[in-house]
């Protein structure tokens, strides 16, 4: 019986199994493709301060680096936020993947590739092998499975009814700002956004996400119509992003959720690395405490607790934003700009954190036209 299973070789199931490997524990790492890291279904946009927060050397993976992005509401007012230095870095998501995966097994993990779990009861491991079935039994199961988490639909029936936004991107050739990533709210894009990730003035990834049912193929060529944009595009990919309200418990008995398995993605932007590993890192800490000290699991829940309040704030922002006709979003981004969000948030602007911006509005008399509507979020 292995002591600890992660289920997943994403980044997060990745940097969990390396903390308690460090923490000197055997853990078994199962992950269904045959390599790490593709198929990539990712814009690969992640915050410059998150990174440093993890204390995360990238190596190669990071392709650009920007300073801030460029939203446009449906009728086309736009606001610029652009700092003097750069705030996100754009990796390639493959080799991205790769630090976390090279790291793990420099450590000792043990990584079992091209097995699938199929099921899980309790502490028993239903996978799938090259077409043969195999039974594996674990103390401990942590689901960092993905969006279509099989552990937690297997182990967490509840959560499993939350919503998803479907992705859908391109990489493409064009002239595009590679300082500024740009999103779109429209009809292109219902209950979310289009967006374009400079990889450089001559690559970018564009995409949007939509409620799921929507033809987002169709969806994006729209896009591209309406913008006017002139690209052409390399290669196309696709997935589900979770999108729900943090809260619910992600511990069942000895099983644990975390990251996109956990839904623990911003509603604002989709984005799930930054989140999901510091969520790795707390859950890895909950099951060290376990196994050495006999702590209960659930302290994991418990220490989500800042985690948990910021994801909060980006779902209340969403579902506040998508509620919100074409002509009153244009109308709240016209008031914003007069009362002077764009020079607000390059001084105070955060991508992983809104709750820290948001206090400082209310120390800015020009940001109170606002604070009826944070008021609402908050
Ligand atoms: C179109 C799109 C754009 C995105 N853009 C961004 C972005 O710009 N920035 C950002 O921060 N986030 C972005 N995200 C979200 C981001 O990709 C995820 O939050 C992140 O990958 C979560 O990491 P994870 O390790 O939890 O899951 P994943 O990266 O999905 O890894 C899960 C792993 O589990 C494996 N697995 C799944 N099922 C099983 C099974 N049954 N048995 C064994 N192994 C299994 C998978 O093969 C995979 O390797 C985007 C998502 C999409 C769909």
């Amino acid at each position: 019986m292995s002591v600890v299973s992660v289920i997943g070789a994403g980044p997060v199931g990745l940097h969990c199994a390396s903390i308690l490997k460090e923490e000197g524990f055997e853990v078994s790492v199962f992950e269904e493709h045959g390599n790490i890291g593709r198929p990539v279904q990712c814009a690969g946009l992640i915050s410059k301060a998150g990174i440093e927060e993890l204390g995360l050397k990238l190596d190669d993976s990071v392709v650009n680096q920007v300073k801030g992005a460029k939203i446009f509401s449906p009728g086309g007012e736009s606001i610029t936020v652009e700092k003097k230095e750069t705030v996100a870095f754009v990796v390639d998501r493959f080799l991205f993947d790769q630090v976390f995966y090279k790291k793990a097994k420099r450590l000792g993990c043990d990584i079992h590739l091209n097995k699938k779990l199929i099921d899980l009861r309790g502490s028993n491991l239903f996978m799938e092998s090259s077409g043969h079935g195999e039974l594996h039994r674990s103390k401990i199961v942590i689901g960092a499975d993905g969006a279509h988490s099989v552990v937690r639909h297997s182990a967490f029936k509840r959560l499993d009814e939350n919503g998803f936004v479907q992705g859908f991107q391109a990489r493409a050739e064009g002239n595009f700002d590679k300082n500024l990533v740009e999103m779109h709210f429209g009809n292109f894009a219902p209950g979310f956004f289009a967006w374009v990730i400079p990889e450089s003035s001559t690559v970018a990834r564009v995409g949007l996400g939509a409620m799921l049912g929507e033809n987002t193929a169709e969806n994006f060529e729209r896009f591209i119509k309406e913008k006017g944009m002139e690209i052409k595009v390399l290669s196309k990919s696709s997935g589900l992003i979770p999108m729900a309200a943090p809260g619910s418990s992600l511990v069942a008995g000895t099983t644990l959720l975390v990251g996109d398995a956990a839904m623990q993605t911003k509603a604002t932007t989709g984005g799930g690395i930054v989140f999901g590993l510091k969520a790795a890192e707390v859950c890895a800490g909950a099951v060290a405490n376990h196994l050495k000290h006999q702590h209960s699991l659930n302290v994991y829940d418990k220490s989500l607790k800042d985690l948990n309040k910021e994801l909060l704030i980006h779902w209340k922002i969403h579902s506040y934003i998508k509620k919100m006709r074409p002509e009153h979003l244009d109308k709240l981004f016209a008031k914003a700009k007069n009362a002077g969000i764009e020079p607000f948030l390059e001084e105070h602007g955060d991508m992983d954190n809104p709750s820290r911006f948001m206090r400082k509005m209310l120390f800015k008399p020009k940001m109170w036209g606002l604070l009826p509507a944070a008021l609402r979020i908050v």
